[in-house]
């Protein structure tokens, strides 16, 4: 394959994936007049999840792609997060700065599928040309561009091509075959959505010997929970066994709020448990006119709940990149620079919080990581 990408601009691009990061490229391409396909395997574009958590970076994020305003309608947005023992003693409250701006709190959260829907409404306003249900099948690069073959039996020809397909990424294997696979880190996680007991307005965390709960508003009425357990083993749970499981896991901690959330748990209730894996592609994440982005390259676990973060600020950047640079060597080259030191941090500190919480570690630690984590995250990108 040759990987020496010329001179000429992009006019027309790929995105393969249409998670929150390839939606993001695809909305700030269009803005600069860039022709965009995108290809999403899955035909029903589906989200799956409880509730994701923001920080003030995320907003910030969301500002500059245009939809702060409609997560503002249909999602929270709170300062700060409370931080307790498992018996309620308050720990510390860990201001999160108005990133986004004054008028803006400093993190929220959402439902999942809300602001998945929310980024797919503006990418088809952005005049993204969407396939559902199709993906690539080949692609073969020379120093002018990338011919790809996709799996509907159409073929084109692309100025640059993002992978942008998630974890489990098959351009990542397609383009580094040797490139490392994700690690279960040994800690599993526990989400359900509930309707807003009136006390939860912000977001509020209490930290066990082990294992840790936390809450947080996603809209006026509901909120998620969400718990993470140690566990040696990446296990299949049967969710069967789910409702009685986290009952029991949420038993220990004597706190009046978390114990009315735990009594509303039942049948109805949406759980979900899923193992937590990490993944950070070392460099380079570009080869040719091929890049990767997102949780393709940096996959951290939810502990600074900063993946979409990350992700929707490497779309932000790449674009500013193509935009500033008459080369895309030129340009894949400045955006990784830029991105990689701030990806990584997120995703190891993100990791050592997960490997204390596993150890039954030192809370100084976890609590001085989080807020130093918080203010890295303020700095410009
Ligand atoms: C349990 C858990 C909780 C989390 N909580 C938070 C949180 O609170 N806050 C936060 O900011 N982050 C959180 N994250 C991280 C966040 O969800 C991810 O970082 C983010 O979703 C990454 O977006 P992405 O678009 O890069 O990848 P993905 O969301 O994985 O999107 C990839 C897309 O590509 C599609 N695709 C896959 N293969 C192909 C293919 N071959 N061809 C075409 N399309 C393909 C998929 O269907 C999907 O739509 C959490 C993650 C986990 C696991």
């Amino acid at each position: 394959m040759n990987t020496n990408a010329n001179n000429a601009p992009v006019r027309r691009a790929l995105i393969v994936g249409g998670g929150f990061s390839g939606m993001a490229a695809a909305i700030e391409l269009r803005k600069r007049g860039v022709d965009v396909d995108l290809v999403e395997i899955d035909a029903g574009w589906r989200s799956y999840g409880a509730g994701i958590s923001l920080g003030g970076a995320t907003l910030r994020a969301f500002r500059t792609l245009g939809i702060l305003d409609e997560f503002l309608r249909r999602g929270s947005a709170h300062d700060n997060v409370d931080l307790h023992t498992s018996g309620g003693h308050l720990l510390a409250t860990l201001p999160t700065p108005r990133i986004a701006g004054p008028d803006v709190p400093g993190g929220g959260a959402i439902m999942r599928p809300v602001l998945a829907a929310i980024l797919a409404e503006a990418t088809r306003a952005s005049g993204a040309n969407v396939r559902l249900g199709c993906t690539f099948a080949s692609f073969a690069q020379d120093d002018d561009g990338v011919d790809v073959a996709f799996t509907d039996g159409s073929k084109a020809r692309y100025d640059l091509v993002i992978g942008a397909d998630g974890l489990y990424s098959t351009m990542r294997a397609t383009l580094f075959p040797d490139a490392p696979s994700p690690a279960y880190t040994g800690q599993g996680v526990w989400r359900a959505v509930l309707p807003r007991p009136a006390e939860v307005d912000h977001a509020m965390m209490w930290l066990g010997p082990k294992i840790k709960a936390g809450v947080a508003p996603v809209s006026d009425q509901e909120i998620y929970l969400y718990v993470t357990e140690d566990r040696a083993e990446r296990t299949h749970i049967d969710p069967a066994r789910f409702l009685p499981m986290l009952q029991e896991l949420l038993a220990p901690f004597d706190v009046p709020v978390l114990q009315a959330i735990r009594a509303q748990l039942g049948e109805s209730s949406q759980i979900i448990y899923r193992p937590l894996e990490g993944l950070l592609l070392p460099r380079p994440w570009h080869r040719g006119r091929i890049v990767l982005i997102g949780d393709t390259v940096h996959a951290t676990t939810p502990h600074m709940a900063s993946g979409a973060c990350i992700g929707i600020e490497d779309a932000l950047v790449l674009a500013q990149e193509l935009e500033r640079h008459d080369c895309v060597d030129g340009a894949l080259g400045a955006f990784e620079e830029r991105r990689w030191e701030r990806c990584r941090m997120v995703v190891e500190n993100s990791g050592r919080l997960g490997e204390i919480e596993i150890a039954g570690g030192d809370k100084a630690e976890h609590g001085r990581i989080m807020r130093d984590t918080l203010v890295a995250l303020a700095g410009a990108i």
